[in-house]
């Protein structure tokens, strides 16, 4: 394996490590990956726990969907919308998907949120809500990659939660980090303004 790839492998860990962490997903929700070259990327498998996963749970993928290493693992259930955001979006190299509870409250009730610090407001820009399909379907996958458009690098997700894409890994990370943060702060600013 190459230097570059190991490095992937070990952004990805050390991300999916922080995600449950810092409490943006529990358990077996959520998925994570990063781009190898334009036609490739490290997804992670269906059936990893994020908060404790290992390098060899990833699996490798191109823009059709399919296996391109030998594994007896199945890439997450949320392959599609993985493939068609790398698809949609060339500039970007990882993506993040959490259920995060702040952020993704406001995503049920359909509520953009507020703009309420500067850093973040400036670092997330728009962020559209994608209308609720079934998930793992490619009809949801599309929606959410066309709701992507360049520039836009978070978007909620109607009765699901939230997803982020970022340059690398961290940076898909970090959008997830602020959108929570605002998700708090607006559920804050709506309960002390009641
Ligand atoms: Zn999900």
């Amino acid at each position: 394996m190459e230097d570059k790839e190991r490095q992937i492998l070990e952004d990805l860990v050390f991300c999916a490590h922080e995600m449950e962490r810092e409490g943006l997903i529990i358990g077996s929700v959520g998925n994570i990956s990063a781009r190898i070259d334009e036609k490739t990327f490290y997804i992670s498998s269906h059936s990893s726990y994020l908060g404790r996963v290992t390098e060899t749970e990833f699996v490798k993928v191109n823009l059709l969907g399919e296996k391109i290493e030998e594994s007896n693992l199945d890439p997450s259930s949320e392959l599609w919308m993985h493939v068609e955001i790398y698809r949609a979006r060339p500039d970007i190299g990882a993506i993040v998907h959490t259920h995060s509870p702040y952020a993704s409250a406001y995503a049920v009730l359909k509520r953009p949120l507020k703009p309420v610090n500067p850093e973040s407001t400036y670092k997330l820009g728009e962020m559209p809500i994608v209308s609720y399909f079934p998930s793992g379907t490619r009809e949801f996958a599309r929606a959410v990659a066309n709701s992507l458009k360049p520039n836009i690098n978070v978007a909620l997700l109607e009765r699901h939660g939230v997803v982020t894409v970022g340059k690398t890994v961290h940076e898909a990370l970090n959008y997830a980090e602020l959108v929570e943060e605002i998700a708090r702060i607006n559920y804050l600013v709506d309960t002390l303004s009641r």
